[in-house]
């Protein structure tokens, strides 16, 4: 797509195309009062300082960010159990007027406290997620869940707010409610998991429902890889009708990079409102621009429960070239590709559960699928069940996911069918990768 052909959506334009030499300027002055708002204020934050004997003065460039020590789940999990708020909150409970807190699929719930301000600036931050996929006032957004204490969905209002287009909650009703009533409405778009996205086409067909109904024209996905998996993205914009994009986000941080109208199979971050670094999971040394490596931010906009180069465990590949959509946003080719937390090592080779998601999801006719890697003794073995959708060829399908698995990775996995419906389905973060 040409810049010239393309309808650029933006939400901040000024921003979002700064040169980046301005946009390094505006990341450093936000740090230095991140740092004048944080130090001696916030126990965590100030303890972080202190055991490298960092002084604030000293941290209000990227270069002298990246003399600080990580932050980790793990520390953050800690200053919460030091209670009562967590350590990492800066300011007292009177000050904080949310709580929300992590899925919970990789441990214990991470509770974040939210002050009017830092509220706000999630809204601001999906902003540029739902404007980078094209949305505008004219929308009508659908969020099919109900609202629980996960920050996505508010945060999705928020955004929706501020670009001034209609939002519908679709909590409290079944899959066949929901498409029904963003019939009804007529929305068009939507914004939730890629599995959520496919689960509910699966309902569509199941009950004679047409999709065709819905006007949709933009999907909008985050929780799980999907949106920038090519297989898994053709397959929800075939049954949708719509364009797909991609977006990456977690609560400890803030909704970080998201896709944009130039559809090139990545994602950018939002450098102003955030830093990002991309660093070697072993060694926490920066990669070299173009290498994979561990995504470390720190959030520009959070005062109250701050953090200072997390490391998100998500793998990402910085791309430099410039985007078709004018945007000088850091470019993360592929959006987020792996974790640094669940690559399985099978014979030697690395098997990143996207690269089998993209595999397994070329065959049109499989409808759900799980894998399983299986230590035995030395050697691991894979097994993949899938569902085939009705009158596919089964046995077929069986062989062809299997050849292409054994020609792409270069491995021989055991390949059954399984009856429909007897693979667990997800609205929220799918669980299709076991290592047992
Ligand atoms: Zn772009």
């Amino acid at each position: 797509m040409q810049t010239a052909h393309m309808d650029v959506i933006f939400f901040d334009r000024e921003i979002e195309t700064l040169p980046t030499e301005r946009l390094r300027t505006l990341q450093e002055s936000k740090l230095a009062a991140l740092v004048e708002g944080t130090y001696g204020r916030n126990r965590f934050v100030t303890s972080k300082f202190d055991d490298v004997g960092a002084r604030p003065g000293d941290v209000r460039t990227l270069e002298g960010l990246a003399d600080l020590p990580f932050t980790t789940k793990v520390e953050l999990q800690v200053a919460q159990d030091e209670g009562p708020l967590s350590t990492n909150c800066t300011f007292d409970e009177a000050a904080y007027t949310r709580i929300h807190q992590t899925s919970g699929t990789t441990g214990p719930p991470l509770r974040v406290f939210d002050t009017p301000q830092s509220w706000d600036w999630w809204g601001r931050c999906w902003g540029f997620v739902l404007a980078g996929a094209g949305l505008t006032a004219e929308d009508r957004l659908f969020v099919p869940f109900s609202f629980g204490p996960f920050i996505g969905f508010w945060a999705a209002l928020g955004g929706a707010e501020r670009i001034k287009a209609l939002m519908i909650s679709g909590g409290g009703r079944t899959s066949a409610q929901r498409l029904r009533l963003m019939a009804d409405m007529e929305v068009t778009a939507m914004t939730c998991t890629p599995t959520y996205a496919l689960r509910l086409a699966e309902v569509a067909r199941d009950e004679g429902f047409d999709l065709s109904t819905i006007p949709m024209r933009i999907t909008i996905h985050a929780g799980e890889p999907g949106a920038n998996i090519p297989a898994t993205k053709a397959r929800i914009e075939t049954a949708w009708g719509a364009k797909c994009y991609d977006h990456a986000g977690a609560s400890e941080v803030g909704a970080h990079s998201f896709g944009c109208q130039a559809q090139s199979g990545g994602t950018h971050a939002i450098d102003s409102e955030f830093i990002v670094e991309v660093v070697d999971p072993v060694s926490g040394r920066p990669v070299s621009s173009g290498e994979d490596g561990e995504l470390v931010i720190t959030n520009l906009g959070r005062i109250g429960f701050p953090v200072f180069r997390y490391r998100t465990g998500d793998i990402v590949r910085v791309d430099t070239t410039v985007c078709p959509c004018g945007r000088t946003f850091t470019r993360f080719a592929g959006g987020v590709i792996g974790r640094t937390d669940d690559m399985a090592v099978v014979r030697g080779v690395n098997v990143y559960p996207t690269a089998v998601e993209q595999l397994v999801r070329s065959h049109d006719a499989v409808d759900e699928f799980r894998v399983t890697i299986k230590r035995d003794r030395e050697m691991s073995e894979v097994l993949i069940e899938i569902e085939c959708r009705d009158g596919a060829d089964t046995e077929g399908t069986v062989r062809a996911v299997g050849r292409a698995f054994e020609s792409s990775l270069g491995l021989r996995p055991e390949v059954v069918s399984v009856p429909r419906g007897t693979l667990p389905r997800f609205e929220l973060k799918a669980r299709r990768f076991l290592i047992t």
